[in-house]
């Protein structure tokens, strides 16, 4: 069985990017964890506390078993030094097989600078010359590289390179974004009235998710898929892999 992390900026954005693939694999058996750089302070509606709490709700949905948040500044995230330094502590610490990471071209630039933490701490973390401390216990770490890392898409479209199926898992997916119910348009909530709208929280919004992960299964005959690039290129060693 394989460790899987996903990293993102914000609370809610693997849910919405990639959360139908997160949980069809923990039902597989592997082990999926979560990196989120920011604990979302910045979002419209509701806190920073409150999402932490509806990004717990989130995991149980998704079968997530490890969850960390960075607190990097929210709308304000950059490829530093210092953050590229924490986020290969954690990838020596949570040692995953394979990477999710944002794509490299999006609408919200924490997105794009999460890309490019992730992919300078992947090489990074597999660089021995490079001392990185346990962020937890402080014990000294050892080297670790992840064999594969794939973005998934968030706003912006890219062309994928595969699609996951992930009609077992749409409802899961939609269940864990609708945890997060300071965010998302809820017509059961009182709240949704007064709190101020944004691209997300709009009804439309849940729509164009469904229609979006329609448009994508249709091209390989599933009902619901999640698209995803790898970052480098992929190696089969005989084509009946893909038989
Ligand atoms: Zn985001």
């Amino acid at each position: 069985m394989a460790k899987i992390l996903t990293i993102a900026a914000h609370p809610d954005d693997i849910e919405l990017s990639c959360g139908g693939t997160l949980a069809k694999l923990s039902s597989e058996g592997h082990t999926v964890a979560v990196l989120d750089c920011t604990v979302g302070e910045l979002g419209s509606r509701g806190s920073a506390e409150l999402r932490m709490k509806e990004a717990e709700n989130a995991s149980k949905i998704l079968g997530i078993s490890e969850r960390y948040f960075l607190n990097f500044e929210d709308g304000n995230v950059q490829p530093t030094k210092e953050n590229i330094h924490t986020v290969v502590q954690y990838l020596r610490m949570i040692r995953p097989d394979v990477l999710l990471i944002p794509p490299k071209f999006e609408r919200h630039p924490d997105h794009e600078a999460v890309h490019l933490i992730a992919r300078k701490a992947q090489f990074l973390s597999g660089v021995a010359k490079i001392e990185t401390v346990h962020p937890f216990s402080g014990e000294v770490q050892t080297p670790h590289r992840a064999k594969k890392m794939y973005s998934f898409m968030q706003m912006y479209d890219f062309q994928p390179d595969f699609y996951v199926d992930i009609t077992s898992t749409f409802d899961k997916k939609t269940a864990s974004i609708l945890a997060y119910s300071s965010q998302f348009y809820n017509p059961k909530s009182a709240q949704s009235e007064t709190e101020a709208e944004t691209v997300i929280s709009k009804p439309e919004f849940l729509h164009f998710l469904e229609d979006r992960a329609k448009y994508f299964g249709y091209k390989c005959g599933f009902k619901y898929a999640e698209p995803f690039q790898s970052i480098e290129p992929i190696g089969i060693s005989s084509l009946s892999q893909l038989f």
